[in-house]
């Protein structure tokens, strides 16, 4: 009788650690990125990321050939003490390091935090910058492949913003955006849960104007609400807020581009910077 007890036990104990395990895979499958961590250091810390916490969110998605010589002059106005942004993989992709943390004031920094915003209307989630990790890791293609289907966006990190922090979508924890939009500061962004992040136009370094966003994961760079060609509100945006055309950071040429689209998003009073899809997978 004790002997069918073990087993019974052991079985149940084998049953619970297989389906755990197979949670784990679907989530990994589903948020496509894998948790990688950096390699271990003398002593058996870990290096980690500034604002606590040892795990950077790694997000890797190529697919095209093409190799580029020297990076992009757009990644020259990304925030350098946040990145560390280089062409790898021979230059067909570039990798971008970020410790996540964005350069412009904001109640999420917590009040003794020279950044520190104080935002009585905001309703604030638990998390400040220095409790929560926000570093991320991204390698993108250097040369987005424009051709091929399109790919919606996931939940989580969709792209780098100039100032280091994250992109998200219009989604929040797998509903639209309205219910959380109360806990966005004034810049558009928030913690929680996981890393800080913009949904809305990042009015602390786009606000109606041309500006450069950041980069998504499609390797695809992303501009405020104008063009820089026109000057204006451009009329020509596919359904991701894109287009061909000249950008200050183009060198004359013309290429593909996103833009925040310019259309109010519910009841916020602001935009959504991108719900996709991708147009550079
Ligand atoms: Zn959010
Ligand atoms: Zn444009």
């Amino acid at each position: 009788m004790k002997v069918v007890k073990i087993i019974g036990f052991l079985v149940i104990c084998l049953l619970a650690f297989t389906c755990k395990t197979r949670k784990e895979d679907q989530v990994v499958e589903h948020d496509d990125f894998r948790h990688a961590r950096p390699p271990r250091q003398e002593g058996g810390r870990r290096p980690g990321p500034l604002g606590g916490g040892n795990r950077v969110r790694n997000y890797v998605a190529t697919d095209s050939d093409e190799a580029v010589e020297k990076l992009h002059p757009a990644f020259e106005a990304f925030n350098k003490e946040a990145t560390d942004i280089f062409l790898s993989n021979n230059g067909k992709t570039v990798t971008i390091e970020t410790t996540g943390l964005p350069d412009h004031e904001t109640v999420y920094w917590g009040k003794n935090h020279e950044l520190y915003r104080d935002e009585p209307s905001v309703e604030r989630t638990p998390s400040i910058m220095s409790s929560n990790n926000n570093a991320i890791s991204l390698v993108v293609d250097a040369a987005p492949n424009l051709s091929g289907n399109t790919i919606n966006t996931n939940m989580g990190t969709i792209g780098v913003a100039v100032s280091g922090a994250s992109i998200f979508n219009d989604q929040e924890g797998g509903g639209a955006l309205d219910r959380a939009a109360a806990s966005l500061d004034w810049t558009g962004g928030h913690i929680g849960p996981g890393v800080y992040h913009y949904h809305l136009e990042p009015k602390a370094f786009s606000y109606n104007d041309d500006k450069l966003v950041g980069i998504l994961r499609d390797g695809v760079f992303i501009y405020g609400r104008k063009c820089f060609e026109s000057g204006d509100y451009p009329t020509d945006l596919d359904a991701s807020g894109g287009h061909t055309g000249v950008t200050q950071y183009s060198n004359g040429k013309a290429e593909y581009h996103y833009h925040i689209i310019n259309e109010l998003y519910s009841t916020t009073g602001s935009y959504i910077v991108f719900a996709g899809p991708y147009q550079g997978y």
